[in-house]
């Protein structure tokens, strides 16, 4: 069984639509796929039709961006919860309205410098997605101002550049207690990619745990070795979940589909977990 749990079409920041997605992970020869696409589920009705057409199993899923009280990221995973959840909807609509206007002033700074308007960056999302950075340098590519999305990320668009602003973000323990709420799986997603920014601290990952999280990103090309084998101590000692996944953004990235796979026994955990809504299975 081929099963990668981390993937975004272009309803948030993947350069593919969801049912381009889907037959692109039947294409990779995936059994089981999860549409995680930021802060945001509108990508699960197309993702849904397109897995019965093509015959990969879906498991719908979110990933919200998280911030503790100390400013560090934290990237939370979501599986099968109920998207209606009103708790649940009301952070993800205030973090999505937050990413709109933090965009707009993060191209307002870039255009004193570089060749850039807000149009420009408008022409790289897709109706209704969750606008981030890489819409924003997809723009600066266009202008001829960096290569790819990567020497975006690696010079004028990281959170140490003059032209960075941050965003409102739930706190990381709300929003593992929101996910149950909404009877879904929160999964820490590459937990310990040291390349993105600061880490979260042991402390933090024992707060998530007392508010319900259920499980560990362990196989994710971002978490170093020594990381990997720190969360599976961790995973071994507090009965966490443990995944692997691509974290697959299309062309935005160089990550490829099934480059990491979860273990089909963590799947049926999850699944036996996941109340909010029923996942597409063959
Ligand atoms: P934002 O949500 O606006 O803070 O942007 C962060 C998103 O950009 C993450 O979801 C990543 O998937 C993406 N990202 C981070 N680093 C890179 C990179 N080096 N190349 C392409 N995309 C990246
Ligand atoms: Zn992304
Ligand atoms: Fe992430
Ligand atoms: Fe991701």
């Amino acid at each position: 069984m081929r099963i990668d749990l981390h993937t975004h079409s272009n309803i948030s920041d993947g350069t593919q639509t969801p049912a381009e997605l889907v037959a692109a992970a039947a294409q990779a020869r995936l059994d089981v796929m999860a549409l995680t696409d930021h802060d945001s589920t509108a990508g699960w009705a197309e993702a849904l039709e397109a897995a019965h057409e093509h015959g990969v199993g879906l498991v719908p899923g979110m990933e919200i961006s998280c911030k503790t009280d100390r400013g560090v990221s934290v990237h939370l995973l979501c599986y099968l919860q109920d998207p209606a959840h009103p708790g649940l909807l009301e952070e993800i609509t205030k973090a999505r309205t937050a990413r709109l206007s933090r965009a707009e002033r993060m191209v307002e700074l870039l255009s004193e410098d570089y060749p850039l308007s807000w149009a420009d960056v408008n022409d790289h999302v897709a109706p209704g997605a969750t606008i981030g950075r890489p819409h924003i340098a997809d723009a600066l590519v266009a202008a001829g101002v960096v290569a790819d999305r990567s020497e975006a990320f690696a010079s004028i668009l990281t959170s140490r550049s003059r032209y960075f602003v941050s965003h409102y973000a739930p706190d990381p323990v709300q929003a593992v207690e929101l996910v149950r709420a909404a009877g879904g799986v929160p999964v820490f997603a590459h937990p310990v990619a040291a390349a993105r920014g600061r880490v979260a601290p042991p402390e933090v990952f024992h707060d998530m745990i007392d508010a319900g999280l259920l499980g560990l990103e362990v196989d994710h090309r971002d978490n170093p070795p020594e990381g990997r084998e720190w969360l599976r101590k961790l995973a071994a000692e507090t009965g966490m979940i443990m995944t692997g996944s691509s974290d697959y953004h299309g062309a935005g990235k160089p990550n490829l589909l099934g480059e990491n796979l979860t273990d089909p026994s963590a799947l049926e955990r999850i699944l036996g977990h996941g109340t909010g809504t029923k996942p597409f299975l063959q």
